[in-house]
């Protein structure tokens, strides 16, 4: 029985640990995996989306100054006409940076290769000095236009660009390279704002990898891609496509999602990287409280079914043993606590005795006062008896108006004693039964254990003595070693 319980509480608390884990657990994956796609495939997307749709807003305004410059008739008129007073360019130039509010304007002269700006000449450009490597390179282009990103070196997290105009006479000739310089504010501003909001590491890299423009508030060092640990493995993957989205796990176990992008005005790639998840920790919290939840719930079912089958258990048990009427032992119980008792006899050897008890007459009382009063009788008989008897004692009923008693640490003389005892205990009682009092007398046959002998042995010697009770005119004991 008790095996039986352990096994259906165990088998319980598998299923439920089984249950709960598999609930926790899968849930907490679908969370995890939904909101680590949400990162590489829609977060960090949409910001580098962002990041990119205001590096060309800030452009397009720079590039239509450029436009209108190279096609100012008095750019070109001044030009052909032999570049005679420099005045007028300069102050063309700074009205231009004044109303535009551009770092820098300027022209350069294909004919006398002077560098105009706005506060004078700035230079001769010159073929042989790689400063000036952009004016000839833009002589040689077809496109009209150049983006020309000045890589500070210095400086990686200031961005100043060039628009380089090709400028033509009438007759389609090439005569110089006009243009703005500007610092592009906002996209550092941009970058710096994911950064500090979402803590995400925004960054640009030419196409060998180098970086080249950083967010202002990065502490990281310039360095290149391939420097860069985890990431350098998919560096060449990076810089041989337009765009990627990869995701690797750090060195402390974190998981990093990147997502990388060409930018063609600057022929950059730009690189918005996160380490971990926004949600995670939250995530993580919930699993553990759901997990704490389930161990509660758990302990709680476990300690109810333990108590529920202990008193299931329990009331099963009286009610295999117990006589319903007089609440005694029955027949098993009986034979229960005699097994018991000549077990424990290997190991403590001493006297046991066993009475039979019969009610005398007791076909009377029913006959008389009807069954019911009959068992009433019983009962009130068995309670006398009860009283009279031991813990060391096993009371039963044995028979319909007959009990058996074993006597634990009891000889035949000893209970021939007790016989009487309860013998006098219950002549001297009477039962109420309406206005009329029973009264019951109790023959009783008394018998020893013998070594090795059984139940039905002791019992039916017992009985022949209670048989001689009977004869000798019954209200007495009669013992039988
Ligand atoms: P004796 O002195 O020889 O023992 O006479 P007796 O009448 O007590 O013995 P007998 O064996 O002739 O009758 C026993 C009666 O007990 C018969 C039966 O109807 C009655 N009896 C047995 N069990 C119950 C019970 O549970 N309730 C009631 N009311 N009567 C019962
Ligand atoms: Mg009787
Ligand atoms: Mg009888």
């Amino acid at each position: 029985m008790a095996r039986r319980k352990y096994l259906f509480v165990s088998a319980l608390f598998l299923l439920m640990v089984m249950g709960f884990l598999a609930t926790s657990l899968s849930s907490y994956i679908i969370a995890r995996n939904s909101l680590s796609e949400n990162v590489a495939g829609q977060t960090l997307p949409l910001t580098s989306d962002n990041i990119y749709s205001e590096i060309q807003r800030d452009l397009i305004r720079p590039v239509l100054i450029s436009s209108l410059m190279a096609n100012d008739t008095f750019v070109r008129d001044w030009t052909i006409s032999g570049e005679e007073d420099n005045s007028r360019i300069i102050s063309y130039l700074n009205e231009i940076q004044q109303q535009y509010g551009t770092i820098s304007a300027f022209f350069v002269s294909e004919k006398t290769r002077q560098y105009y700006h706005p506060e004078g000449i700035l230079r001769t450009v010159s073929p042989s000095d790689p400063q000036d490597s952009w004016y000839f390179r833009v002589s040689d282009m077809r496109d009209p236009y150049e983006i020309n990103v000045d890589t500070d070196t210095a400086d990686t997290s200031r961005l100043n660009i060039f628009i380089n105009y090709r400028v033509f006479d009438y007759n389609r000739n090439y005569i110089g390279a006009t243009g703005v310089g500007l610092s592009v504010n906002a996209v550092t501003d941009l970058i710096n704002t994911y950064q500090e909001r979402y803590n995400r590491s925004i960054y640009f890299v030419d196409r060998q990898g180098n970086v080249t423009l950083t967010g202002p508030s990065t502490d990281q060092p310039p360095q290149r891609l391939q420097n860069q640990p985890g990431l350098s493995e998919f560096a060449t993957q990076i810089l041989s496509t337009p765009s990627t989205s990869l995701s690797f796990e750090s060195e402390d176990n974190e998981t990093v999602y990147v997502n990388a992008r060409l930018v063609p005005e600057f022929d950059w790639y730009l690189i918005v990287e996160q380490h971990g998840m926004q949600g995670q920790s939250e995530l993580d919290s919930a699993l553990v409280s759901n997990l704490g939840i389930s161990a509660a719930i758990m302990l709680l079912v476990l300690i109810i079914a333990h108590f529920t089958l202990r008193a299931y258990q329990q009331k099963l048990e009286i009610m295999a043993t117990t006589d319903r009427l007089t609440s005694t032992g029955n027949r098993h119980y009986l034979e229960a606590s005699f097994e018991e008792k000549i077990r424990s006899l290997k190991t403590n050897p001493r006297a046991l005795s066993m009475l039979i008890i019969d009610i005398d007459y007791f076909k009377r009382v029913n006959d008389t006062h009807g069954h019911h009063a009959g068992d009433l009788v019983l009962q009130s008989v068995a309670n006398c008896i009860r009283s009279q008897t031991r813990s060391t004692d096993s009371l039963c009923r044995w028979g319909g108006e007959e009990f058996a008693l074993l006597l634990d640490h009891c000889d035949l003389d000893d209970a021939i004693k007790r016989a009487n005892d309860i013998r006098e205990a219950v002549k001297s009682q009477s039962v109420a039964f309406g206005k009329t009092p029973i009264n019951m007398t109790l023959s009783v046959g008394v018998t020893g254990y013998h070594k090795g002998e059984t139940l039905e042995g002791l019992i039916s010697r017992a009985d022949t003595a209670l048989y001689q009770a009977k004869e000798n005119g019954r209200d007495q004991v009669v013992p039988l070693p």
